[in-house]
């Protein structure tokens, strides 16, 4: 039972700590018990803790929405307000069918997702994510969604092949499975920007999403990029976005943004999005009871707030970067270490019975599990999982620390990481 927070530490019960690498679910981007943050939710509960949103706005609801309108790519300049990913991803799925309603494209019903994706438990999440585990016994209640490959360089790009050359080749996949939908047919591309916890830290090649945005503006097809998992800063940029160089119609945002102290997430709205509902019906015919909740709105603005003023972004790469290279040197030549893939404090290290065929281990060892238990056991939270190729066979450890991380704690992170995955292993066979 976890009991108190501060800073990267959780304690539980019998005063053991914990230093969470992974801020639960890359969640905890400012740690825990931060003070402007706790006294932001403080002010706002004695001031007004609840008002619904069919009668009022809010005083912070409008200051977060400006700050993120503000802080958004170009022309991404509405915001939806939700309580957390899934809901995040079903709205924006309902914006993007509703505005095909609204400009005279009625007929178009289809999504296209990747393989190996996440977007969230509900049903319209669950439909788009291409986690097989999860889906598998909710399927004949999924709306029908095409999936195409991730971009898993580690995997699928082929020996000789450039980045450039295999995000082409994805792109392609992309425009054949639109034709062969029917262009009219096609609402959007959903897509991580950077995948999260079911692939571990994938990150797209270089000009993957410029060919992918392409396609997709050829065909009349929406871009919807997930960035629940790796936005809001989690890889050294707000928006995982920037640094593809693409601005999506719409783009979910959720764990960074209230960073685990109120339940948010966020959807982010292109202006011709509204423009088409706001000439057309006038309103987005969706809503929850706690849409905008004021005291999360109030904890997501200090986090966001802190996180400006005290330049945490730059925290974010210079750490990142001082983690990268902590990694590769214990890792890079560790036998079981296959792939150590990420960007900002957003990592992954793939596990691998064989580094030369890259053969994973025994699915039924549940490696993954073990690498958790003996990571719990040294006082260290990460979050590792199973079937990183295929949903069924593959091991990774996720790691996701907090914006404030220093030096010393990133040494500690990769030592008991080390040592948690040599007793994993042995412990496997
Ligand atoms: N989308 C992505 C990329 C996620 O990683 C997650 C959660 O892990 C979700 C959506 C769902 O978010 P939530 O668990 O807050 O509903």
């Amino acid at each position: 039972m976890a009991v108190t927070g501060q800073g990267v530490y959780l304690t539980d019960a019998s005063g053991r700590q914990y230093l969470d690498a992974c801020g639960g679910a890359a969640v905890s981007c400012l740690g825990h018990g931060h003070p402007a943050v706790s006294a932001a939710m403080h002010a706002q509960i004695d001031r007004l803790a609840y008002a619904h949103t069919s009668f009022f706005t809010s005083e912070p609801a409008e200051a977060l929405a400006d700050q993120l309108a503000r802080t958004a790519p170009a022309g991404m300049d509405h915001v939806y307000f939700v309580s957390g990913g899934s809901e995040a991803v079903e709205a924006a799925l309902k914006m993007a069918r509703q505005y095909f309603v609204e400009i005279g494209q009625p007929q178009r019903s289809v999504f296209i997702a990747r393989r190996q994706s996440y977007h969230g438990n509900t049903l319209g999440a669950l439909a788009v994510g291409g986690n097989e585990a999860r889906r598998r016994q909710f399927a004949p209640l999924l709306i029908d969604v095409k999936h195409v490959a991730p971009c898993y360089a580690y995997r699928d790009q082929h020996a000789g092949e450039a980045p450039e050359a295999y995000g082409a080749r994805l792109a392609a996949e992309l425009d054949e499975t639109i034709s062969a939908c029917g262009s009219q047919r096609v609402i959007a591309f959903v897509a991580e920007t950077v995948g999260g916890a079911t692939g571990g830290a994938v990150t797209p090649v270089p000009g993957y999403f410029k060919a992918v945005r392409e396609v997709c503006d050829r065909h009349g097809v929406l871009l919807i990029l997930d960035e629940v998992m790796c936005g809001m800063g989690r890889t050294g940029t707000l928006h995982a976005c920037e640094q593809e160089g693409v601005v999506p119609d719409l783009m979910t945002i959720a764990k960074g943004l209230g960073g685990g102290y109120q339940p948010i997430g966020a959807v982010l709205t292109h202006k011709r999005i509204v423009d088409a509902m706001s000439a057309g019906s006038g309103f987005f015919q969706h809503g929850h009871t706690y849409l905008g909740h004021p005291v999360a709105c109030a904890a997501a603005l200090a986090v966001q707030q802190v996180i400006e003023r005290d330049e945490l972004l730059a925290n974010v790469r210079a750490r990142g970067q001082s983690f990268a290279a902590r990694l590769a040197s214990r890792f890079a030549d560790h036998p079981f270490v296959g792939d150590i893939r990420g960007r900002g404090l957003f990592y992954a290290v793939e596990l691998v019975r064989d580094r030369g065929t890259k053969a994973p281990f025994d699915p039924a060892a549940r490696l993954h599990a073990q690498v958790k238990r003996e990571c719990m056991a040294r006082g260290l939270m990460t979050y590792p999982m199973g079937g990183t190729i295929d949903g069924h066979a593959g091991d990774h450890v996720l790691l996701a620390p907090p914006f404030i991380v220093e030096e010393e704690h990133l040494e500690i992170i990769v030592d008991r990481l080390h040592a948690a995955i040599d007793a994993a292993i042995a412990s496997v066979g």
